[in-house]
């Protein structure tokens, strides 16, 4: 991880680099193939899904907390969903997890979610384009809006929940950033654990 100083002169369209510090090599990362290709997922997905050149100092420090996480040990899967989550929020596509998505009732108890209208949606207006979703997604992103990286991580979800939570919130980026995410460490991810 680097921090990075750029200057751009009036009239020119492109950045010059002043200063370049190394903040963290992040060796434990890059000697276990988990925590690479987890942390890899992950920078791959805010490739696809920041935009824009202004800095943003929330958005470098949870890139940090989550490298941090990675570095730190398994379990990778929490973090990562966690992190997706958060920078989601940060750039300004926030999933709505208490009020329903079409009418705005107060929708804590249910568990229907439509990717297009933007999260959850009470019974009254679930139809077509709502799917049921696990309870226990929905705990979980509600846990990781307010909690930080290292308390998310202990959370734990049943045998393949993590990837249906990346996989929920893939749909959503991509309905709502109007793009398709052809995400290449997932696939060498998935290749790592059906090797188990
Ligand atoms: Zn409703």
């Amino acid at each position: 991880m680097v921090d990075i100083s750029l200057s751009r002169r009036e009239g020119r369209e492109l950045d010059t680099a002043t200063e370049a510090t190394v903040i963290d090599h992040y060796d434990s990362i890059r000697g276990n193939p988990d925590a690479f290709v987890h942390s890899c997922l992950f920078i791959e997905w805010l490739l696809h899904s920041v935009t824009g050149s202004e800095p943003s100092h929330p958005m470098f420090h949870l890139i940090r907390g989550v490298q941090d996480n990675f570095a730190a040990g398994a379990p990778f899967w929490p973090v990562l969903c966690s992190g997706i989550e958060k920078a989601l929020r940060l750039s300004g596509f926030a999933m709505e997890l208490d009020r329903c998505t079409r009418c705005g009732c107060d929708s804590r108890g249910s568990s229907l979610w439509n990717a297009s209208s933007g999260g959850i949606v009470c019974e009254n207006c679930g139809s077509a384009g709502s799917e049921e979703i696990p309870p226990g997604l929905i705990v979980f992103l509600r846990k990781s809006r307010n909690g930080r990286l290292d308390e998310v991580r202990n959370l734990k979800l049943w045998r393949g929940g993590y990837r249906q939570c990346f996989d929920l919130m893939k749909r959503f980026a991509e309905v709502h950033m109007e793009t398709r995410m052809n995400l290449k460490s997932l696939s060498v991810l998935e290749a790592l654990e059906n090797d188990r």
